[in-house]
């Protein structure tokens, strides 16, 4: 295969919404775009990040401990940007308070930072109303769709550098 290509294929490009996670001494906003939490218990385990499968689940039978992550499709008006924002178990009370006010977390201006310095320092998030018109927001993603994606895509990364492009889309041509 001819790996110079003007555009990646069409896996790559669905696999591509970055996964933010909250970083010391940064604070990130941005509008909420998922109507709800979309979270799982999870393992890393052989390098990558594995749904917990209990009872039936081998990270569990090698004592490892699943820990639980929610996330929120969010977008950034200013730069079209969007992304899905990994959130702890610390987030949910302000997200539930958010939504038994309004009903929806769509709309919500989500800001998020640590407490502190230190990398692991507790993730604070506010959830405020926005001025924003709900029919500007971009239309919804299947949240667990893209990141079954994402997390296979991680395990995935070192055999798909070998793996002929089998799409069955013929690759654009600038010149016949
Ligand atoms: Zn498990």
């Amino acid at each position: 295969m001819d790996p110079w290509t003007p555009r990646p294929n069409r896996a790559d490009k669905q696999a591509s919404i970055p996964l933010l996670r909250s970083k010391p001494g940064r604070t990130f906003a941005a509008l909420c775009v998922s109507p709800e939490i979309v979270g799982a218990y999870t393992h890393f385990w052989k390098g990558r990040t594995a749904l917990c499968t209990y009872p039936e689940c081998e990270p569990c039978h090698a004592h490892r401990a699943a820990r639980w992550y929610g996330y929120l499709h969010v977008w950034t008006p200013a730069t079209n940007a969007t992304a899905l924002l990994e959130i702890t178990p610390s987030c949910v009370t302000p997200l539930e308070e958010y939504l038994a006010q309004f009903g929806t977390l769509r709309g919500a201006k989500i800001t998020i930072a640590r407490a502190n310095h230190k990398i692991n320092s507790r993730v604070v998030l506010t959830a405020q109303a926005s001025a924003y018109a709900l029919d500007k927001l971009p239309a919804t993603l299947d949240v667990r769709a893209h990141l079954r994606r994402i997390w296979e895509t991680t395990a995935t990364l070192a055999a798909d550098a070998a793996a002929p492009n089998d799409n069955g889309h013929a690759r654009p041509r600038l010149h016949a």
